[in-house]
């Protein structure tokens, strides 16, 4: 059952689109039968909720086998993003979905390895003569985020618009939404098909949010048929675990044990040294290590762990993957459901 989705996102690949990725690996077979597509008759309406996992790396750094975090959520062909870091544009187009259609996304947190997609992705759909409004929904701070977009790209809103003659202005189509940030859950978004709640989850810790406004969300995403939580970043969080009651996917941050206590070491001596705040301190304060993601998981009796922003992930950089087994082992110890290790790409 862990290769799943590993093995449909193969049967998948260089297939033309979502809507035969929806249809389910029947209709891809189909096409692929068919030669590819090309000729293939005009796929079904595209039913059902698919959870697509676009960047799985966890933390700032870039690698080119993992993108940084970004999930796709679609529900009946109307795809959803929450969170966008470098890489997520590309993913979106490997994936399938394309970046035009996409309407609507949210943001768990500030930090670059959750946004920096996000100019991009505007950018380029205003080049791309999107008509529709995006809107971008995320804690204190993303109105002015998008504001900011906006303004990156005003040099090549400005040329094309003399040059080629446009008249539509990023202004009128991209807006920011700043969410609260409540230890219970708030809906934040409901359309025809999705309702959207989201908990604030233990990220930031108190002493720095006592001085910056800053704050960090997990979301529930509820269709009719599914329910997929993502965690953002964040340590164990009771918030989180009423967020996720009875989920059908916990889509959950883990750094692994020897990651972990890599960074407990260098944290504890920075504080040796008199240094409170630390990257290693951030890392084991406001991560989750594989019994926090067991714990939290059994406590919300969710389904399935879909596991993701990974330590280390791909960040070796070596020809050698880090082992699944490494991330699982310790998460089951304390929760007995499905876990699925997370890669790019990954349909759900
Ligand atoms: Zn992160
Ligand atoms: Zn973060």
């Amino acid at each position: 059952m862990r290769e799943t989705g590993m093995r449909r996102r193969d049967l998948l690949r260089g297939l033309t689109g979502l809507a035969v990725l929806a249809a389910g690996p029947a209709a891809a077979a189909r096409v692929l039968a068919q030669g590819g597509g090309a000729a293939a008759a005009p796929a079904p309406p595209p039913r059902g909720t698919q959870l697509v996992l676009l960047g799985t790396q966890g933390g700032p750094n870039v690698n080119v086998r993992r993108s940084q975090a970004s999930n796709a959520v679609v529900v009946d062909g109307r795809p959803y993003l929450v969170d966008c870091g470098y890489g997520a544009v590309r993913s979106l187009v490997a994936a399938g979905i394309g970046y035009g259609q996409l309407g609507t996304a949210f943001i768990t947190h500030l930090h670059d390895d959750h946004t920096v997609d996000l100019a991009a992705l505007l950018s380029l759909q205003w080049t791309g003569n999107r008509s529709q409004p995006t809107d971008v929904y995320g804690p204190y701070g993303t109105a002015a985020m998008i504001d900011a977009a906006i303004a990156f790209m005003k040099g090549n809103t400005d040329i094309r618009i003399t040059d080629e003659g446009r008249t539509v202005r990023p202004e009128q189509l991209f807006h920011g939404h700043d969410v609260a940030a409540e230890a219970a859950p708030v809906q934040v978004f409901k359309d025809d098909r999705l309702t959207v709640t989201a908990a604030e989850n233990t990220h930031f810790p108190d002493r720095a949010k006592a001085a910056m406004k800053y704050r960090s969300v997990a979301y529930r995403l509820q269709s009719e048929t599914r329910s997929i939580v993502i965690s953002g970043d964040t340590a164990y969080s009771k918030n989180l675990v009423a967020l996720a009651r009875g989920a059908d996917f916990f889509v959950c941050e883990i750094i692994d044990q020897p990651q972990y206590e890599t960074n407990l070491a260098a944290a504890q001596q920075a504080r040796a040294q008199g240094r409170e705040n630390s990257i290693a301190q951030h890392v084991v304060e406001t991560h989750s290590n594989n019994a926090d993601v067991g714990r939290m998981a059994a406590e919300a009796g969710v389904k399935t762990v879909v596991l993701t922003h990974l330590l280390p992930g791909s960040n070796r950089n070596t020809t050698a993957e880090y082992p699944d087994s490494s991330y699982i082992e310790g998460v089951r110890k304390v929760f007995a459901g499905q876990v699925i290790v997370g890669r790019d790409l990954m349909v759900l």
